[in-house]
């Protein structure tokens, strides 16, 4: 009796599902790999999520913005929180631009285990820079696209890009291979160096970031 053998290219997903499986499987990846070295330190998901993100905000930050750049409720990181300065990784000191609130940062040892949480990913950050510089910046334009695209629909927490910073110019150099400028350092900037997570970014009124996103598709 004959084999009757399938036709994947039949069962093929549509092209925009495999992409996000694809990125779903490397964020499981990546997950997995911070979370086995962060579970030998008794850290949850939230918590690793919540060191990474004061990592480079050394001025510190407050506990709203925290569970707003993570997508989660006070209650859920004001917990983390407290678990974390138990344990010696955050302090809480006054903000800088508001002497009554209470702006929280990593202590020495936070940074540090900041520092291992992220080089537990390495592995990702050696793939990625093996690709040739024309693969990585076109997959860093796409992917930049898609979190605008999620962003417009309010599936995307606030991020702190270029994209939606009051200091950024949108194609201020047409034609140029730097056609973005940063009015903050007064610096033009490629595609490729926009950054996803400025520690100086100023949030601009949701109308100049929505045009932003749609200038950086094309649209
Ligand atoms: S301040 Fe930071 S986020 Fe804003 S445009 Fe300049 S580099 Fe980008």
């Amino acid at each position: 009796m004959k084999t009757k053998h399938t036709l994947p290219w039949e069962d093929t997903p549509a092209k925009s599902e495999r992409i996000v499986s694809a990125i779903t499987r490397i964020a499981s990846v990546l997950r997995s790999g911070a979370w086995q070295f962060a579970t030998t330190e008794g850290l949850n998901p939230t918590q690793v999520d919540i060191l990474e993100a004061l990592r480079s905000r050394r001025a510190g930050v407050r506990l709203s913005w925290i569970a707003q750049h993570l997508g989660v409720t006070a209650a859920s990181a004001s917990d983390s929180i407290t678990s974390l300065t138990a344990k010696g990784l955050i302090e809480k000191g006054r903000d800088s631009e508001d002497g009554r609130a209470v702006a929280l940062r990593l202590t020495r040892s936070g940074q540090d285990l900041a520092a291992r949480i992220s080089n537990s990913v390495s592995f990702a950050h050696e793939a990625a820079s093996d690709l040739p510089q024309s693969t990585q910046d076109a997959l860093f334009e796409s992917l930049l696209v898609l979190i605008g695209k999620l962003q417009q629909s309010d599936r995307f927490p606030e991020i702190r890009a270029c994209v939606t910073c009051k200091h950024f110019a949108v194609n201020r150099h047409p034609d140029s291979e730097t056609p973005h400028h940063c009015m903050l350092v007064d610096a033009p900037l490629s595609v490729s160096s926009l950054r996803l997570d400025c520690p100086e970014h100023d949030q601009a009124q949701t109308t100049v970031a929505v045009q932003n996103w749609r200038e950086l598709e094309g649209v």
